[in-house]
């Protein structure tokens, strides 16, 4: 395998550079170009072509390479198929919205956690990915944008969400970032130091690892905080979610409540809407019942939380259904009904099996 320049310190790249024949400021040329996403050598150009062609020999940029780029038909959506150099492949996902743009990174290569309704488990986890594996994804998207509006700098100052880079990063791809929390929270480091990406722009979605959240209230960043919920009793979340019987809704809750109480920040708590087919065809409900609607409503009163209800998405392997758009809507009306704050996720993607869930391993026999 060839060195990842990406990977080098400035010290390493120097040396590097030194011994490929070239003067030292090459290195620094050559940093600048990495810290901007840079795919390939040939994109580096203020360095010399022969030397250009000479690193494509030797080394190569990211810890990744874009494999395929798919676009969904509104062009707001740009999912990212990335080989990791060790023959392991991941996803990621640009979304372009009116707040600003947004990056979904994976945070594993698979997953353990053997969610019943999700694809990215499938296969069960291969790998960590390391800090600079999950950041390079933030730099690939932001390539992309820039290289989509033909500039190489942001239109308006660093920070500001509209100035056309990355605005907002939700650690919600593949994998559990709370398996793999100490290089999750050094990514996170990263794209706030490097890329002034502001603490409450970032989300960390967890299925519920106690120790995990507990680290994050330790490590003591303003980031918000997901929790894949899906059902509000044990019974049920047992049967759908292996880790329920690890970690109990209650426990994985006050964690939760810890965190957003030291930050005073709002708890995002995701739901998946899930029906299943009857033996006559028809759909119908699972955890997304006016029963369950109530008993969600008890577990969350009085709570600084919002609901982020998310109709399943088709994973062809998995045997549920999404309801229909009414019983979604029932759903949300009990929750408000009750004072919860409570929104319909808008999928983006849908079409390039970009949505919720549907980032899977290997993608190559999906569209
Ligand atoms: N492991 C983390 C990160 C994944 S985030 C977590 O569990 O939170 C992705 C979100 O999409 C999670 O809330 C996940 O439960 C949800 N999801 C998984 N499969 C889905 C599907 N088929 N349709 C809709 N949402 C799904």
């Amino acid at each position: 395998m060839k060195p990842i320049l990406f990977d080098f310190s400035p010290a390493q790249l120097e040396q590097f550079v030194l011994d490929m024949g070239q003067p030292k400021f090459r290195a620094k040329q050559i940093g600048e170009w990495l810290s901007r996403g840079a795919p390939d050598f040939a994109s580096m150009k203020n360095l010399p072509e022969n030397f250009r062609r000479d690193l494509d020999m030797a080394a190569q940029t990211l810890p990744c390479k874009i494999v395929r780029k798919l676009e969904s038909s509104d062009g707001q959506t740009t999912k990212f198929l990335l080989d990791m150099c060790d023959g392991e492949q991941i996803e990621c996902v640009l979304m372009r919205t009116s707040y600003g743009n947004s990056v979904c990174v994976s945070s594993q290569a698979g997953c353990a956690m053997g969610c019943r309704f999700c694809a990215s488990t499938l296969l069960g986890l291969k790998r960590n990915l390391t800090a600079n594996e999950i950041f390079a994804q933030i730099l690939v998207a932001q390539w992309e944008l820039r290289s989509t509006r033909g500039g190489d700098r942001p239109v308006r100052p660093n920070g500001d969400p509209n100035n056309g880079d990355v605005s907002h990063i939700v650690v919600m791809g593949t994998g559990e970032p709370l398996q793999n929390t100490e290089n999750v929270i050094g990514f996170i480091e990263r794209a706030n130091h490097d890329m002034g990406i502001g603490w409450r722009r970032i989300t960390v979605s967890t299925c519920g690892i106690v120790p995990g959240i507990d680290r994050l209230i330790e490590w003591g960043r303003p980031i918000n905080l997901a929790i894949s919920l899906h059902a509000p009793t044990d019974e049920l979340r047992g049967q759908i979610m292996p880790i329920n019987n690890k970690y109990k809704l209650d426990e994985v809750l006050s964690a939760a409540w810890r965190f957003t109480e030291l930050h005073n920040r709002q708890l995002m708590i995701e739901y998946i809407l899930l029906g299943r087919k009857n033996a006559a065809g028809e759909t119908e409900l699972y955890n997304a019942t006016p029963e369950y609607a109530e008993k969600l409503a008890d577990l969350l009163h009085g709570k600084n939380c919002m609901v982020n209800l998310i109709p399943w998405n088709a994973v062809d392997e998995r045997d549920f259904a999404a309801p229909s758009g009414n019983a979604v809507h029932r759903f949300q009306d009990a929750l408000i009904k009750r004072g919860i704050h409570t929104r319909i996720r808008r999928e983006r993607g849908t079409d390039i099996g970009s949505a919720c869930g549907q980032l899977r391993l290997n993608n190559a026999r999906k569209k």
